[in-house]
């Protein structure tokens, strides 16, 4: 058996640039030509995984099947490569060092005194090499997060090299940087590339290929002085300009046969090659004219574009999968629920959408101006879809307009609420009490049985799902009769029946709330069929 090989993905001049998606296409790109591969994100803080960092600062929180709360990238990874990856494809310095320290208080380094190099690195290797174990992967992609030159990502820019060192022929370095057109100059530079792959290399490091991030397409002038400056040879150098979707760049990378050439560096040979799928898919996408309006209403807007994007990428992805399918495409307005209080503002919001999400969320902020969105949704036959928070807050407003229950809440909010309606499970209660906040939701894969002759159901056309979960919070089923009464209809419950995981209303074009995220297992060759059936209701046909 051939051994396993290793691909860096490490990036330069300014970060945000769409490693992620580099990775996810090149991985892709290899799959399609039949290979085995396993994406795996390092980060480079010290927190053990994403879940308890804010979202402006890191936006969202992608939750896999194994429950474990990670980087965004690894959404982008699943809906590329259609696989389930697991806690194997995440690493973040925290994991890493408790790891470490947790062996050296176990006395399992034997008496030796315990180093950076190679203790630190050893362990940092065997995580990247048990990336591959489940998949079986042939090839393992490790997006180094940060850019080359950062103090805190050195010892995983230390461990490729040792890894390289160890295995030659068995890895490959890819260089992804930015090259900046300034204004005043209106000329694209390669100087800051340059510079960081000088950085690169004062580590040890050659990269064997260059994708180079712009505005528009690189000449080859700009490839040219890359190629000489860098080491690397012209054909080598790649372009990867900023594109209207992201679905777009295995086709655009591609194009310039960056999967040949570096499975020619590690000495394999494809097998196949089939980008028909993707190519069907941008094709679709490019024939649309027709947009439906969707409005997102959520808290976390008011710091600049690219957050909001950042906090909500999956859902967001979602809605543009089960808008191709539907053909259309979706046009996205965000609404800060903290902007209303007044009925009038909303229904001036809204008038022109064609449906309304709300994701999930934590907090009081902007609560209240989501539960009167979700009133304005449910009177006026708006398509709604209700997403965790989004669900159980539509529990809240459904018991206080319809069900009587005047002051009705999520103990999340209000502790002392007359009626509960959403509240802590004990388990839950014990973990806050004991502070013990990392990785204790509740997380990961639930199945979910859907009660036949419901909109849920007939979305599905299953009798049971598995959806993915994060959050505290459940319904109270001791309002379960009442709102049952007064309509409400609850089309899907753990398969105990204990767990209200879907509501939804009849007499109404589509109102459906999950308590679990269907938004992270969409993709765009599989859109997700509850988006699917929502985004046929926005369309109204
Ligand atoms: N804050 C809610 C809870 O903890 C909802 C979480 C979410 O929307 N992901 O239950």
């Amino acid at each position: 058996m051939s051994s396993t090989k290793y691909i860096f993905i490490s990036g330069g001049v300014i970060s945000g640039i769409g490693k992620g998606i580099t990775t996810s296409s090149l991985s892709a790109i290899l799959q399609a030509k039949g290979f085995r591969v396993s994406p795996v994100k390092i980060d480079m803080y010290l927190n053990i995984d994403a879940g308890t960092i804010r979202p402006q600062e890191h936006g969202e929180v992608f939750v896999t099947e194994d429950g474990i709360e990670t980087d965004l990238d690894l959404g982008h990874y699943e809906r590329f490569l259609g696989l389930n990856l697991s806690k194997n494809n995440y690493i973040t310095t925290g994991q890493v060092y408790q790891k470490v320290i947790s062996k050296e208080r176990a006395f399992e380094y034997d008496g030796e005194d315990v180093e950076a190099i190679p203790h630190v690195t050893d362990e940092i290797i065997r995580r990247i090499k048990l990336a591959g174990k489940e998949l079986d992967a042939e090839i393992i992609l490790i997006e180094l997060g940060g850019t080359v030159g950062e103090y805190q990502n050195s010892l995983f820019f230390e461990a490729s090299r040792i890894l390289q060192l160890n295995n030659p022929g068995d890895v490959a370095n890819i260089h992804v940087a930015y090259l900046p057109i300034p204004k005043s100059l209106g000329e694209m530079k390669s100087k800051p590339v340059q510079q960081s792959v000088k950085s690169l290399n004062s580590m040890g490091i050659q990269p064997d290929i260059l994708v180079g991030r712009s505005e528009i397409p690189m000449d080859n002038k700009r490839k040219e002085r890359l190629a000489l400056f860098c080491n690397v040879r012209f054909e080598d150098v790649i372009s990867n300009p900023d594109v209207d979707t992201i679905y777009r760049v295995p086709l655009v990378l591609d194009r310039q046969n960056i999967g040949e050439k570096i499975l020619q560096k590690l000495g394999l040979k494809s097998e196949k090659k089939d980008l028909t799928e993707w190519k069907k898919l941008i094709d679709k996408i490019d024939s649309i004219k027709r947009k439906v309006k969707i409005a997102i209403v959520g808290k976390y807007f008011s710091t600049g574009d690219y957050q909001l994007e950042d906090v909500y990428v999956s859902v967001i992805e979602a809605l543009k999968h089960a808008a191709w399918d539907s053909g259309v495409k979706a046009d996205l307005i965000w609404v800060d629920s903290e902007k209303f209080g007044k009925g009038k503002d909303i229904k001036e919001s809204f008038a022109e959408v064609d449906g309304i999400v709300v994701p999930g969320g934590f907090g009081v902020r902007g609560v209240e101006g989501i539960i009167d969105t979700i009133r304005f949704a449910r009177e006026n036959k708006k398509p709604f879809l209700g997403l965790c928070y989004g669900m159980q807050l539509a529990t809240v407003e459904y018991s206080r307009n319809v069900g009587g229950l005047e002051g009705a809440h999520t103990t999340e909010i209000d502790k002392k609420t007359p009626y509960p309606v959403i509240h802590i499970m004990p388990e839950q209660e014990k973990l806050l009490v004991g502070k013990e906040y990392g990785g204790t939701m509740r997380l990961g894969s639930f199945p979910c049985r859907l009660i036949k002759g419901t909109l849920s159901y007939d979305s599905y056309g299953e009798n049971t799902i598995h959806e993915r979960h994060r959050h505290r919070y459940e319904f109270n089923n001791k309002y379960r009769e009442l709102l049952e009464k007064k309509g409400l209809i609850i089309s899907g419950t753990s398969l105990n029946g204990k767990l209200v995981e879907i509501i939804e209303l009849p007499n109404h074009p589509f109102f459906v709330g999950t308590q679990f995220h269907p938004e992270f297992k969409s993709s765009p060759l599989k859109p997700h069929p509850l988006y699917t059936s929502f985004l046929r209701a926005c369309k109204k046909d």
